[in-house]
């Protein structure tokens, strides 16, 4: 595939090898990247990026879904197993799109959905103000207490107050765990349905190192392209009960034709999910968090909540006296990927926060464990110690592509070795 694009399209071709350098060259710590296998993004690219499948297996608009309509299912099927779940539709185009689909299942346009505000580490479509899930309904954001920690006795008296026809678990920058089933007993008792977003843990989920919210939610969003480790896309699990009004939320609510390549990827990254290796995995991703945190309180960091749980961490850097886009930056240039982030209760203004976010799926992949994670927290300390100069951050950004080069990365297409 890639030998064609060489020949037909020199620029794309070059820009794209340029992007798997870098990612092979670079600490990639975006908790919600990481490196999909070759044969993910092999299904990604296939003959089914040519073909419309509007509707659901055996109830199609449009005719040639003898094939379509197997893959579908396969994929539905290794969902439904692999998280325990009765019903999964695994059409939504991405995480933001199946939010809105599972709130419209539920809620009118103006009624009341609530989730954690953004600032304190929910996502976009959790009802903030500028996105379509905060115009088209009414949101209200919950927050998180003094100790970062979500705050049930808030969550229940918001609640309580505002009767939401929603409630949303889940975030985007969160290093606990969350307890799903106090969220289930909240909305049990406001008549509320209780949705989780697992986007960023759906890894951990299925490997078995985060607590599952199947159980305890009536219909659970995920992306699949974070810990789960597949194509960008996204899936809606759910009871079966839920199932009607999900899938009509979905198609004709929201979308038109599914991403049949998509789809077939999701199906390979969920055959890779029920592995024994990939539930291996997910444990090593949290225990690589557990060490990076511990070696990063000892060079003086202070995290969000004092630690983590799963596969994030949020570093509150105001005792560094350093702000968290300047870190971001610095650490970009010694080849050490991440995000700037807001943390609770933020002082200073959203576009310049004091906070840094990092995780540990992407680096796991590679094959890094705990030693590497100490000598990846040595890399961050001395990047925050030499932040203005640029020659000791290039010597840095030296050894750690020199670090990279050690642990592999899927290749991006099987090589024919030619
Ligand atoms: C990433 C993420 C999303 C959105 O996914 P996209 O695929 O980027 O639209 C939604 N919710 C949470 C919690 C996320 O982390």
């Amino acid at each position: 595939m890639l030998d064609t694009l060489r020949v037909s399209d020199a620029e794309v071709y070059a820009l794209l090898m340029e992007e798997q350098q870098r990612q092979s060259r670079c600490l990639r710590l975006i908790p919600s990247e990481n490196y999909a296998s070759a044969a993910v993004m092999e299904a990604t690219g296939s003959w089914l990026t040519n073909k419309y499948a509007e509707g659901y297996p055996h109830k199609r608009y449009y005719e040639g879904q003898q094939i379509t309509d197997r893959i579908e299912t396969l994929a539905q099927d290794r969902a439904k197993a692999l998280f325990g779940a009765d019903h999964a539709n695994v059409q939504p185009y991405s995480g933001s799109v199946a939010n809105l689909a599972a709130y419209a299942a539920f809620a009118q346009p103006g009624e009341t959905i609530m989730g954690l505000s953004l600032p304190f580490g929910g996502h976009l479509t959790h009802g903030w103000k500028v996105s379509a899930t905060g115009r088209f309904f009414k949101a209200i954001q919950y927050t998180l207490d003094d100790q970062g920690r979500l705050d049930y006795d808030q969550i229940e008296d918001l609640a309580r107050q505002h009767r939401p026809k929603v409630i949303v678990s889940g975030a985007t920058a969160y290093p606990r765990l969350i307890d799903f089933k106090a969220f289930a007993d909240i909305a049990e008792r406001v008549g509320a349905v209780h949705i989780t977003d697992m986007a960023h843990i759906a890894g951990l989920v299925a490997g078995g190192a985060h607590p599952s919210p199947i159980p305890h939610a009536g219909a659970v969003t995920t992306t699949t392209h974070k810990s789960l480790r597949g194509p960008r896309g996204a899936m809606i699990l759910c009871h079966s009960d839920h199932a009607a009004a999900i899938d009509k939320a979905v198609f004709p609510g929201l979308q038109g034709g599914p991403h049949m390549h998509t789809i077939s990827a999701i199906a390979v990254a969920l055959g890779e999910a029920s592995t024994k290796s990939f539930a291996e995995y997910a444990h090593q991703i949290v225990k690589n968090a557990r060490r990076l945190a511990e070696k990063l309180i000892e060079y003086g960091f202070d995290l969000v909540s004092g630690g983590t749980d799963n596969h994030l961490i949020l570093i509150d850097l105001r005792n560094k006296n350093l702000p968290g886009k300047k870190l971001s930056q610095a650490l970009d240039r010694a080849n050490i990927v991440t995000n700037y982030n807001t943390i609770p209760n933020d002082p200073a203004k959203p576009f310049n926060p004091s906070g840094l976010r990092l995780g540990t799926p992407a680096v796991t992949t590679r094959g890094m464990k705990e030693e590497q994670m100490d000598a990846i927290a040595g890399f961050i300390h001395r990047v925050a110690e030499y932040v203005d100069d640029e020659s000791a951050i290039a010597r840095i950004g030296a050894e750690v592509a020199e670090f990279c080069a050690g642990f592999t990365v899927p290749p991006m297409f099987i090589d024919r070795g030619d």
